[in-house]
């Protein structure tokens, strides 16, 4: 086993790899930028290398530097994580070449799956079942369409280099692939460097089923069953489990040694990941018809890695610093098997109800369930931050992962809901609640599993309130009283002036709750209790305040509800968790608000930072509400700003290629 190993990423990753060394005795090197001098993960580590400024080509991507850092520490071996130079074959080349194991396969394996439409080709030989398609070297325009009109529509266009879920694009109709493949055809030159593109059928109702794999330098080669993740939007991941529901043991074997066929295909080395699309032609309830074809093949450490950690008991990357160091397999195929269920989430700094756009800022308040860390166990949660830290433009959004394991889907679905409820985030927007409604659908829980869940089932995830007005009005409310009688508030005089010694004496709150002003009146009976009225309800309000380090917890009563809430009240705003949900409710001071008027007029601001790829229009362009704009591209994803009403564009501010800050001012409308 190696004495020393440098972890050449970040965030959650970092730490979990990390963790490992340690419980082996292997010492840690970490690498940091600028952006991540104070991480959580250089913290994690018993030595940090700084190796550049924030953006990743600056640092995580700078290769010579981190094999510089390697070598100055004396690391012998370097754990890519995943993303950044994991699929990189050059930075494995790089490596050997400096007498430094790269902890994955071998530079051949990676460049022989790095490329969808060669890695098909390779499958293809190999006897593994493709999804019909073209993925020639030929790229002219006119054979593509030729090639799509042969397949038939609906197609999918893929950047041949791409991953991550970018670079996709499904084509309804004949008419439609020109413009479709345009853009593809864009955004993999932006974002891979190549814009070779290759074409699939469009599999309707698909699940995505993928085997992990793992292969070692004496000729093994071992599948560690399967892992569902289905539930997607934008073809990225979002809910991950494993067994996958329906699975029989026949497919399950069909699978498992097509992926096995597929990794020795290419002489695997490590932990990779076949993944197949699966086709249901007999609907849900006949998962036995169920076909499956080759997609790509990830040669790394998966994200969603900790599901199979669950169900097999192991420590996969234990497996992989075996591996690397030169030791066989740890166990034969035969001896390995799958206890219960699990489930992971992805928690992510991102608003789902405005087209997930990734969110930036502080974890004011980042409160995690009862959990084990790295490890697993019945609630499992992996992350690398700390309340406080900042979430970052540079970066991924994903701030942590959940896993819940149980013996059936029923009881891990049961525990993903509690600690879903049990995570507490303030300070930036976060898709927890979300993920909760997700995992509490009809479809998800019933195991009706597509690509298309999210979609089929959006009217209940969506811009949904579960707590409900009265609930958070009067929590709000009874947080107020509780933090007066505390001290803790700025003004207390005109806040505790209710406080009379005969008879009944009222008090008058304003909030703002789902975009609905509300007056709520407050009455203090001569008994003491409390009398809460908000619009048409009316009724006794009751609570008792509950230890907490942070933030107020209290076991409330408004009319015949009870429950205990946990709340944070961060300038006007308050911060409502509870089992039924979350939601946020805001004080309105009535003179704060009296001058202000809507001034939201032709400033067109960038929603986030990030990079300009394009303006749709021009100055002098006159242009129609819900109209497209311009094109910002951050963490990872396209935004499109489109125009708030009719207007004229008088100005755009910035080129195609600029950085730009959050809230900078992209272009001017005059607004008719
Ligand atoms: P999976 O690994 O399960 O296929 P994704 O493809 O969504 O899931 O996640 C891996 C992707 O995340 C990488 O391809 C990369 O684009 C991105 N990524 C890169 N570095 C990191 C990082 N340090 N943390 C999280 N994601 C990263
Ligand atoms: P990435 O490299 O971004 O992970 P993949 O090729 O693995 O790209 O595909 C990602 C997702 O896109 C799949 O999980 C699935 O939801 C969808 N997808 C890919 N190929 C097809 C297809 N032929 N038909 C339908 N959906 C597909
Ligand atoms: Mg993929």
């Amino acid at each position: 086993m190696f004495k020393k190993i440098l972890i050449a990423n970040r965030g959650e990753i970092a730490c979990r790899v990390a963790a490992t060394a340690r419980r082996l005795g292997v010492r840690t090197v970490a690498v940091y930028s600028d952006a991540d001098v104070h991480a959580k993960h250089v913290a994690a580590c018993d030595e940090a290398v700084h190796i550049g400024g924030s953006a990743p080509r600056d640092s995580y991507l700078q290769w010579e530097r981190i094999i510089a850092a390697a070598k100055a520490t004396g690391a012998q071996a370097i754990h890519p994580g995943y993303g950044f130079l994991s699929e990189n074959e050059a930075f494995a080349e790089a490596c050997a070449a400096n007498g430094l194991v790269f902890i994955g396969p071998s530079a051949a394996s990676i460049q022989a799956m790095g490329l969808k439409a060669e890695s098909k080709r390779l499958m293809e030989q190999a006897g593994v079942p493709l999804v019909p398609g073209y993925h020639g070297a030929d790229q002219d325009p006119h054979l593509l369409k030729h090639e799509a009109d042969r397949i038939g529509y609906p197609v999918l266009i893929k950047a041949s280099a791409g991953g991550g879920g970018k670079g996709m694009r499904a084509v309804e109709k004949a008419e439609d692939f020109a413009a479709a493949l345009a853009s593809c055809q864009r955004e993999a030159r932006n974002s891979f460097g190549s814009e070779a593109v290759l074409i699939e059928k469009y599999v309707q109702r698909p699940r995505h089923i993928e085997i992990q794999v793992f292969g070692d330098t004496h000729g093994n080669c071992v599948y560690l069953f399967e892992r569902d993740c289905s539930v997607q939007r934008r073809h990225q991941k979002v809910l991950e489990e494993a067994p996958a529901p329906g699975m029989t043991p026949e497919l399950r074997q069909a699978m498992g040694l097509a992926a096995v066929a597929a990794a020795r295909a290419v002489n695997y080395v490590g932990a990779g990941t076949v993944e197949f699309i699966v086709e249901q032609p007999g609907g849900y309830d006949h998962p036995e018809q169920m076909r499956f074809y080759f997609m790509e093949m990830n040669t790394r450490l998966q994200v969603e890695h900790p599901v199979t950690e669950a169900i097999t008991g192991l420590d996969l990357v234990e497996w992989q610093l075996r591996v690397a160091s030169g030791e066989p397999l740890p166990l034969r195929q035969e001896e390995l098997s799958i206890r219960g269920h699990a489930i992971e989430a992805r928690i992510c700094a991102e608003n789902p109800d405005n087209e997930f756009l990734p969110a930036t800022g502080r974890l004011d308040v980042y409160r995690k369930p009862a959990c084990t860390g790295f490890t697993p166990g019945a609630v499992r949660f992996d992350d690398g931050v700390r309340e406080g830290d900042a979430i970052s433009p540079f970066y991924d959004s994903m701030v942590a992962k959940l896993i819940v394991h149980g013996d059936t889907r029923e009881q891990a679905l049961a525990r993903l809901d509690a600690a879903l409820a049990d995570t507490h985030i303030v300070g930036l927007a976060t898709n927890v609640q979300f993920l909760r409604h997700v995992a509490r659908s009809a479809s998800f829980a019933q195991a009706r599993l597509d690509t298309a869940l999210i979609q089929r089932e959006a009217p209940s995830l969506f811009r949904q309130e579960s707590v409900g007005r009265e609930l958070a009005v009067a929590a709000a409310v009874a947080q107020t009283l509780v933090r007066e009688r505390a001290g803790e508030t700025a003004d207390p005089f005109s806040r505790t002036d209710g406080w009379r010694p005969f008879g009944l004496t009222r008090r008058r709150f304003d909030f703002e709750f789902q975009g609905e002003a509300l007056t709520v009146q407050l009455s203090y009976l001569a008994d003491g209790a409390l009398h809460l009225s908000v619009g048409d309800q009316a009724g006794p309000l009751a609570f008792r305040p509950l230890p907490a380090d942070s933030g107020t917890r209290l076991d409330l009563q408004f009319q015949d509800r009870r429950l205990t809430v946990q709340t944070w009240q961060r300038d006007e705003t308050v911060h409502v968790f509870s089992d039924l949900g979350a939601t946020v409710i805001t004080e309105l001071d009535a003179l704060a608000h009296a001058g202000e008027t809507a001034a939201e007029g032709g400033r067109l601001t960038a929603p986030m930072p990030g990079k300009v790829v394009s303006f749709a229009v021009q100055a002098g362009d006159a242009v129609k509400k819900g109209q497209a704009l311009a094109v910002m591209e951050a963490m990872k994803m396209e935004h499109t700003i489109a125009a708030p009403a009719d207007g004229t564009v008088t100005e755009l501010l910035y080129a195609p290629g600029d950085q730009v800050v959050e809230g900078a001012e992209l272009l001017r409308l005059s607004v008719q």
